[in-house]
């Protein structure tokens, strides 16, 4: 019987291997971690190879762990860090350099004149605003810097991908070239309305057709696993980057439903249904992952300093040991004591776009004591959310009463109660934090059968826990204006 779904989570800093059962439970997981590479300031790279090795060894090991063989797995779905960057040979599968990450700033000042030129040229195809962040100028970086390479691209011998690709395009030994769309929507090559490579920047780019994957649904069949790879060939049957797994993940298929992620930085993300909604607050608008030809548009926003905040404290503060005390520490104080801490350690993001901002502790008095700093540094997070989730209740018309939580800051209960009460409306954290994985299962098992639909895994999701909002107007009116106050001490513009 196929009863289970392989979920690969290719991340930034580790490979994941997730085995889920029919119920949606986890019943093995394996994960490694590989090397970050900083050739020079700013720049970021992966081995190729380390990608590629993590994800074989994540593999076989949750297999044996799971006590299952490729004849029991219905399908493999594939979540990916997103807009990181590969080239390789379409004959042999040897990159012609490292994988350009998509933290890398190598491009940053062509990106700067880009904007400049053709900001809104690129916006209003794309839904990007330029950045060195998304994968066309670091594919353009590769073609125009190494050896070779653009007169190897023109004779049709390399081929570019991003991670879900180039997993696919080996696991399959060359037999699959796709993407899919939520992965396409950030190379910034890709026209979000036309749903097709746009050849007007492919032109701007100077980057050739031929280098490009197929684009499909993310949950649909892409093919079948080379029998190497698990002893037996198993269907590929979904592919989508990480923070739209993380949305299907929790099950935001509606118009309205959104959720945040609490990881080293915040991603909030919006679906907004048919309507690619257009953002006045600096919001990109993006595909979202469906089953359907046709996937619905998302709003997105980042917060640069979300968890972060948490290891400033254990690393450079020093004043708790370990992410967890923060919890305790907050709460042992009855309130901030006035004290605003504003993170903006490398700028401030959406709404506020300000690059030259640096960080700010505002409200200090003789009493203020390690906890007020401490619980000030969560508030931070909240605050910083609960701006985003305003830009985008603005930018979309709608009002919201719930928010999906996930990702490893999102176990503070004390961060997630005080959400609530910021915000006023629910916040809901999953039992299952695996979301990212569960996000590529639940588009793998509809797309496979394994599920007919999504009310029927619906019945699988079990809730973790519910916060709700216990805060009287006036308190959130009082913090929300002192926030502001200490943005505005922050603000450079
Ligand atoms: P990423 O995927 O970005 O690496 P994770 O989802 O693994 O991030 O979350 C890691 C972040 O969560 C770190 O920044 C860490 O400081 C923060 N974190 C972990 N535990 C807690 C906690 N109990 N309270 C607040 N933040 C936490």
């Amino acid at each position: 019987m196929k009863n289970y779904i392989l979920s690969i989570d290719q991340g930034t800093t580790s490979s994941r291997a997730v085995i889920f059962d029919k119920d949606a439970h986890v019943r093995a997981i394996a994960q490694q971690e590989f090397k970050q590479i900083y050739p020079k300031a700013g720049w970021v790279e992966h081995s190729a190879q380390d990608i590629l090795g993590s994800v074989m060894a994540v593999v076989a090991e949750a297999v044996v762990r799971a006590e299952i063989t490729a004849e029991d797995i219905a399908a493999i779905g594939i979540t990916n860090q997103r807009e990181t960057t590969l080239v390789w040979d379409a004959r042999t599968g040897k990159t012609v350099c490292n994988a350009i990450v998509w933290q890398c700033r190598r491009t940053a000042d062509y990106c700067e004149k880009l904007k400049k030129d053709y900001g809104d040229f690129i916006y209003e195809k794309t839904g990007l605003i330029p950045d060195a962040y998304f994968s066309a100028t670091k594919l353009k970086w590769i073609l125009d810097n190494v050896e070779g390479a653009r007169d190897r691209a023109e004779r049709g011998e390399l081929l570019f991908g991003t991670v879900d690709t180039f997993l696919m395009w080996h696991l399959t030994k060359g037999a699959v070239f796709a993407t899919d769309c939520t992965n396409a929507a950030r190379t910034m090559l890709y026209n979000i309305h036309t749903l097709k490579w746009d050849e007007e920047l492919l032109k701007l780019f100077n980057i050739p057709a031929s280098m490009l994957p197929t684009v499909q649904p993310s949950g649909s069949f892409f093919g079948y696993t080379d029998k190497s790879v698990l002893g037996s060939p198993v269907k590929i049957c979904s592919a989508v980057g990480d923070q739209q797994a993380a949305l299907f993940g929790h099950l935001c298929v509606k118009e309205g439903d959104l959720k945040n992620t609490y990881g080293t930085g915040c991603f909030l993300l919006m679906n907004t249904g048919e309507k690619p909604v257009k953002s006045s607050n600096g919001l990109v608008t993006t595909l979202g992952a469906s089953l359907s030809e046709r996937p619905p548009y998302v709003l997105e926003g980042s917060v640069f300093v979300g968890g972060a905040v948490v290891q400033w404290l254990r690393d450079g503060l020093k004043i708790i040991e370990k992410a967890d005390d923060s919890e305790t520490l907050a709460e042992s104080v009855g309130d901030n004591g006035g004290v605003y801490v504003v993170p903006a350690f490398t700028g401030l993001g959406a709404p506020h776009w300000d690059g030259g901002a640096r960080g700010t502790i505002t409200g200090i008095t003789r009493g203020t004591s390690k906890a007020h700093v401490v619980r000030a540094s969560l508030e931070s997070i909240a605050y910083q959310v609960a701006d985003l989730v305003d830009a985008m209740k603005r930018d979309a018309g709608v009002e919201i009463s719930r928010l999906a939580v996930d990702g490893g800051a999102s176990k503070n209960n004390f961060l997630l109660q005080f959400q609530s009460d910021i915000l006023n409306c629910e916040t809901v954290r999953p039992q299952t934090v695996e979301t990212t994985a569960l996000g590529a299962a639940f588009l793998a098992g509809l797309a496979s059968g394994l599920w007919n639909d999504t009310d029927e895994i619906r019945e699988t999701v079990r809730t973790g826990r519910v916060f709700r909002p216990d805060m009287s107007e006036e308190r959130r009116r009082a913090l929300l204006g002192g926030w502001a106050k200490a943005l505005r001490q922050t603000q450079t513009r």
